[in-house]
């Protein structure tokens, strides 16, 4: 998969090691160096995803980003703030920024960044299960019902969501971040416990026993796995 990724990093050093780092990935990358540009190629090219800093000469990114959304686009944008601009973290996301990541940064955690973007970007494109059988359950996300052998089980709707989430990513090792990123998006009194709680929960309605799940695994160390 070929992603197409805009930088917009006014630092010459930084801007040469960020697109090497990204070609080496075998993204490919345009970049641009102050805001103006960026906006222009933003609005003007099919980018996957663009990385924009926020200090940047002519317009600063947080104009970018909210020229970029008023436009009409929906491109993930992962927002490069100073390490002292901790509001502006808060701003950046209500701007429509998707992510950010705080400079100094470590390139392995720029990648992951980028590749969990792209992964939520490339999965929105999918179409998601709408119904779906395992063991002795059925759902039906468009009825919002799940039946256990035929009968009706209530489901709150958060747990609802982390089914479907986990169906919709059946047999793939999820990690308790990915999971808080997909389904709770950002919410500042959210934890990765919290994750735990409601799959403990949902273990106790679609599970035949709880205490050993068949379909929803715990991957030690790692996260979960939805077992069909
Ligand atoms: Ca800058």
């Amino acid at each position: 998969m070929n992603s197409r990724i805009l930088l917009v990093e006014d630092e010459p050093g930084l801007l040469l090691t960020l697109s090497d780092l990204l070609e080496s990935e075998g993204y490919t990358v345009e970049t641009a160096t102050n805001g103006p540009t960026g906006l222009a190629k933003g609005k003007a090219g099919d980018f996957d995803l663009i990385i924009l800093d926020v200090m940047l000469p002519g317009k600063n990114g947080f104009d970018v980003c909210r020229e970029l959304r008023q436009e009409g686009s929906d491109v993930a944008v992962l927002m490069l703030t100073a390490k002292t601009q901790v509001i502006d973290r808060v701003v950046g996301l209500k701007l429509g920024a998707d992510d950010y990541l705080t400079k100094p940064f470590d390139p392995s955690e720029l990648l992951a960044r980028v590749e969990a973007l792209l992964r939520r970007v490339h999965k929105e494109n999918l179409t998601p299960v709408v119904r779906f059988q395992f063991g002795i359950i059925s759902a039906d996300f468009d009825k919002a019902e799940v039946l256990k052998e035929g009968h009706p089980i209530s489901l709150a709707g958060k747990e609802l969501q982390l089914l479907r989430y986990l169906i919709d990513h059946r047999g793939k090792v999820l990690t308790r971040e990915e999971i808080l990123k997909d389904v709770w998006e950002y919410q500042a009194d959210i934890s990765t416990r919290t994750v735990d709680v409601h799959v403990a929960w949902l273990r106790q309605k679609i599970e035949e026993n709880p205490q050993y799940p068949k379909h929803i695994l715990t991957v030690r160390g790692s996260g979960y796995r939805f077992n069909p």
